[in-house]
C-alpha cells in the first residue's frame, strides 16, 4: 500500500543559554526512548549563536509590601538549534495524534501543525477504523487524508493498515514530534529568558514539599492574614539555596521531597482534560511542562498540597470502605446515633433536599435525604428511622434511612 520512505522533519529553535541544558536533556531522554523501542534517533545540529534583547518582566517589592510588575530589557544569548527526525510516510495519509487511554484519561499528542479533532477527546469506543472493532487498547493513532477525513487506527492495526510501518514507529513519531513542538511552543517558558522567569517545575515543587513537611502548607491568603511566609516564598528562597528567614528549622529538600514532587506532576498529568475544574485543568497543563514561569509558582507550588489533600481523600475514602457495614434489615424501624459528617444539597422540581451522611461509632456510614429539616455538620444525633435499602456507592457500603427523627444528642 506506501513505499518505505520516511519523510524527514527538521524543526529549528532558537534557545536562550540558561536553558540549553534542559532543552538537551529532553532531546537526550527522547533517545533513550528511542533505543528503547528500537527507533532511528533524532540528532541536533547546532548553528550560529546571537544575542538578542528581550523585554522581560520582574517583580519589584515596595517599601510598604506591595509588589508591581515592572518590564525591562536585558540580553540573551540564543543558540540556535535544528532538529531533526523520522516521520514514517503513509501514502495518502498524515499522522495527526496518538491517543493514550490512561485511568479515566485520554490524553492526546498531536504532532506540530495537527490537531487532534474534539470528538476523540471524549470517545471511549476505542473503535479502530480500519478493522471496524472496539477493543481494549492503550494506543490509538488519528490519521488525516488530504481531503481532511480524520480516522482512528488501532495500535495492532498500525502494520496493516500502512503496509510496512510498525506500530513503534508510529508512537516514537508521534512522540518525538509532539515533545519537540512543545519544546518549541513559544508560550511555553524555556523561551521567555526572564531573570526570575524560568523555574524547573520538578526542584520547585520538592522545595515546596520540603516546607509543606516542616511547617504545613500555607496558602498565600492565610500567609496574608496570619502575618507568616505563604508556601510558595519558602520553596522559591529554597531554590534559590538559602534559608528562609523567621523560620526556626533548617530546610533540607531530600529524597523523599523529591519523590512527592515528582508523584504529584504524575497526578496531575493525569488529572481528567474534559473536567470542568478550571483549577485541576489548569496544574494539570503545569504539570505538563519542564519549566514554568515565576508568574505562576503560586499556583504550581499547589499542586503539591492538592496531591496531598488528594491521596488524603483517597485514604480515608479506602478506610471507609474497609470500616463500611450495612446495618440492620431492610424495612426494620431502629434507633442509631450518627454522627453527621457530610450534607449535600441538591436544587429539584420541588425545592430544596438535603442528603445527609451520618457515620455510627463503628464506621456505618448512613444515608438520610430529607426535604425539610437540615441538620448540623459535625454533630451527633440519636436518630431514630427506617431502613430503606443497603446500597453500594463508590466500594461503600451504606445504609440508607427514611422517615427520621433526630434528636440532638448530649454531650
Ligand atoms: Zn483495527
Amino acid at each position: 500500500m506506501a513505499t518505505q520512505e520516511n519523510n524527514t522533519v527538521k524543526r529549528t529553535f532558537q534557545i536562550p543559554a540558561e536553558n540549553l541544558t534542559i532543552f538537551l536533556g529532553k532531546i537526550d531522554e527522547l533517545n533513550r526512548r528511542a533505543k528503547r523501542m528500537k527507533q532511528q534517533p533524532i540528532t541536533i545540529t547546532r548553528g550560529p549563536v546571537a544575542n538578542a534583547v528581550r523585554m522581560i518582566s520582574t517583580k519589584v517589592y515596595g517599601a510598604f509590601g506591595q509588589t508591581e510588575w515592572r518590564d525591562k530589557p536585558v540580553t540573551v544569548e540564543l543558540h540556535e538549534i535544528t532538529v531533526e527526525g523520522q516521520s514514517p510516510q503513509i501514502t495518502g495519509w498524515t499522522l495527526v495524534s496518538r491517543l493514550q487511554y490512561i485511568d479515566g484519561s485520554i490524553l492526546a499528542h498531536s504532532v506540530p501543525g495537527e490537531t487532534c479533532p474534539a470528538k476523540y477527546r471524549d470517545d471511549w469506543s476505542k473503535r479502530c477504523d480500519h478493522c471496524n472493532t472496539n477493543r481494549t487498547r492503550k494506543d490509538m493513532f488519528i490519521v488525516r487524508d488530504e481531503a481532511g477525513k480524520h480516522i482512528c487506527v488501532g495500535r495492532n492495526c498500525v502494520k496493516d493498515f500502512t503496509g510496512h510501518v510498525s506500530p513503534n514507529e508510529l508512537a516514537f513519531a508521534a512522540e518525538w514530534l509532539h515533545s519537540v513542538s512543545e519544546l518549541g511552543n513559544e508560550d511555553n517558558d524555556i523561551y521567555s529568558g526572564g531573570e526570575d522567569a524560568r523555574l524547573q517545575l520538578t526542584d520547585l515543587l520538592a522545595c515546596a514539599a520540603c516546607a509543606i513537611r516542616n511547617i504545613g502548607w500555607v496558602s498565600k491568603k492565610a500567609a496574608d492574614q496570619n502575618g507568616t511566609k505563604p508556601t510558595v516564598t519558602i520553596a522559591m528562597t529554597l531554590l534559590c539555596g538559602k534559608q528562609p528567614e523567621g523560620v526556626s528549622v533548617e530546610l533540607i529538600v531530600d529524597d523523599k521531597d523529591q519523590a512527592m514532587a515528582e508523584a504529584a506532576i504524575e497526578w496531575a498529568k493525569q488529572i481528567n482534560p474534559l473536567g470542568d475544574n478550571d483549577y485541576l485543568l489548569n496544574l494539570r497543563s503545569i504539570a505538563q511542562k519542564i519549566i514554568i514561569s515565576g508568574r505562576i509558582s503560586g499556583l504550581a507550588v499547589s499542586l503539591v498540597s492538592a496531591y496531598q489533600r488528594e491521596i488524603g481523600i483517597v485514604a480515608a475514602r479506602k478506610k471507609m470502605a474497609e470500616e463500611s457495614r450495612h446495618v440492620g434489615e431492610v424495612g426494620s424501624r431502629d434507633r442509631f446515633n450518627l454522627t453527621v459528617e457530610k450534607i449535600i444539597d441538591i436544587i429539584g422540581h420541588y425545592g430544596m433536599s438535603h442528603i445527609h451522611l451520618f457515620r455510627d461509632d463503628h464506621g456505618n456510614v448512613m444515608k438520610w435525604k430529607s426535604s425539610r429539616e437540615r441538620l448540623d455538620t459535625g454533630k451527633t444525633y440519636q436518630v431514630k428511622g427506617t431502613i430503606k435499602s443497603h446500597d453500594l456507592y463508590a466500594d461503600i457500603k451504606q445504609t440508607c434511612l427514611s422517615r427520621c427523627v433526630c434528636v440532638e444528642a448530649a454531650r
